[in-house]
C-alpha cells in the first residue's frame, strides 16, 4: 500500500518505519526543518527499549513538497495543527485515499470533515507509544495496539489487514467514539494535572485528593457525553488510572502535555478539557474544574513561551 504518515513526529515516525518493514511504500510528511534533514542524511535513528541505536530510511518531505497520490494517509500531528496539515496536503488528496487519524483528543474528526467526505475518514485510538529524543532520533519502548473504524462507509479492512502485516495489532471496532472519549477521558485528568502539579504520573497518584480531582472532572465529562449519545464509563476509566499510576505501566512517564509546555508548545489542551469546556457552555451543561483547567492551562502556556 502507498501510505503518507503526515505528522512524522514521534509516533508517526515509529508506525512509519514499521509499516515501511513490511514492504508498504511509505513517505514522511512533516514541517521541522532539522528533522527532515536529520533523517534524509542520516537516517532516522530508533533507540528501542534501551537497546543500541537502529537505522531506517524512510524519505520525508515538507508538505509543500510532497507529490503523487496514497491509498491512506496517516494523520499524527498534535491536533491543533492537523487543520493546517490538511490544507497543505490538500493537492495530493484524492477521491480514493483514505484518512486515518490517530492523534488524541476530541474534535478531529469534525476538523477532517472540512477537508473530505466523512466516507474517506478512519478514526482511532492508539496505545502505541513514541518520544521524540532530539531531531532525527526517537525513544521506543514495548508494543501497543490500534482500534480503529470508518466513519462513513468506507470499507477499513484493507487498512487494518495492512497496518497488522506491519505487527501494528489492529483491531476493527464499531464504536470508536466510545474508545476516543474513553481515552480523552485519562488524558484530561493525567496531562493538565501533571502540568499543574508539576508531578509525573506516579506522583500525582500519591496526591492525597488526585482521585477525587480525577472524579470530579470524569463527572463533568461523562454529563457531556450523555448528551452526545456517548456512555462515558467512569469506574473503566479510573481502573485503568489507577493502573497507570504504577511505576511498571506509565507511573515514571511524564505526559505529553508537560512536555509540550517545557518546550513552549502549545498544548492540545482545546481538545480534552477546553473541548466538554466548550460543549458544556453550548449545551448548558455546567463543566467548571475543566473551564478552571482550560484556562490554567493556557496561563501556563503564555507563561512558558514567554521565559
Ligand atoms: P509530535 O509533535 O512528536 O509529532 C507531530 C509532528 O507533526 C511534528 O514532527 C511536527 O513537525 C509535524 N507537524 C505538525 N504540523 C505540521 C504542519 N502543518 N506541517 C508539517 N508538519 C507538521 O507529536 P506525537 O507525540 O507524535 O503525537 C502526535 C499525536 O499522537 C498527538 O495527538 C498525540 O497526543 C498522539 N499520541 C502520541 C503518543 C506518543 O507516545 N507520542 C501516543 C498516543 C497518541
Amino acid at each position: 500500500m502507498k501510505i503518507a504518515i503526515a505528522g512524522f513526529g514521534a509516533l508517526g515516525a515509529r508506525l512509519g518505519v514499521k509499516l515501511q518493514a513490511a514492504g508498504h511504500e511509505v513517505t514522511g510528511i512533516d514541517g521541522w526543518p532539522a528533522h527532515i534533514a536529520a533523517i534524509n542524511t542520516n537516517g532516522l535513528i530508533v533507540i528501542h527499549d534501551n537497546q543500541a541505536p537502529k537505522k531506517y530510511f524512510v524519505p520525508v518531505v515538507t508538505p509543500q513538497e510532497v507529490t503523487g497520490e496514497f491509498d491512506l494517509i496517516i494523520l499524527l500531528t498534535k491536533t491543533p495543527q492537523l487543520d493546517r496539515m490538511l490544507t497543505d496536503i490538500a493537492p495530493v488528496v484524492t477521491k480514493n485515499t483514505q484518512l486515518l487519524v490517530l492523534s488524541n483528543g476530541l474534535g478531529n474528526i469534525e476538523v477532517i470533515e472540512k477537508h473530505v467526505a466523512r466516507d474517506q475518514i478512519l478514526a482511532g485510538v492508539t496505545l502505541w507509544t513514541s518520544t521524540l529524543a532530539k531531531p532525527g532520533e526517537i525513544h521506543t519502548t514495548g508494543s501497543g495496539s490500534i482500534k480503529l473504524q470508518a466513519i462513513g462507509h468506507a470499507n477499513a479492512e484493507p487498512v487494518v489487514e495492512a497496518m497488522n502485516q506491519a505487527g501494528l495489532n489492529v483491531e476493527l471496532t464499531d464504536d470508536v467514539l466510545t474508545a476516543i472519549w474513553h481515552k480523552a477521558g485519562i488524558n484530561s485528568v493525567l496531562n493538565p494535572l501533571s502540568v499543574l502539579l508539576d508531578a509525573n504520573i506516579a506522583e500525582f497518584g500519591t496526591a492525597g485528593n488526585g482521585m477525587d480531582l480525577a472524579l470530579t472532572i470524569l463527572d463533568e465529562i461523562q454529563k457531556v457525553g450523555a448528551l452526545q449519545g456517548i456512555k462515558v464509563d467512569i469506574a473503566a476509566i479510573m481502573s485503568d488510572l489507577t493502573n497507570l499510576l504504577k511505576p511498571e505501566n506509565a507511573g515514571n512517564h511524564y505526559p505529553s502535555m508537560y512536555q509540550d509546555i517545557q518546550n513552549g508548545k502549545r498544548t492540545e489542551i482545546d481538545f480534552l478539557n477546553g473541548y466538554f469546556s466548550k460543549i458544556g457552555h453550548q449545551e448548558d451543561v455546567p463543566t467548571p474544574l475543566n473551564t478552571m483547567i482550560t484556562h490554567l492551562i493556557h496561563a501556563k502556556e503564555d507563561i512558558e513561551r514567554v521565559k
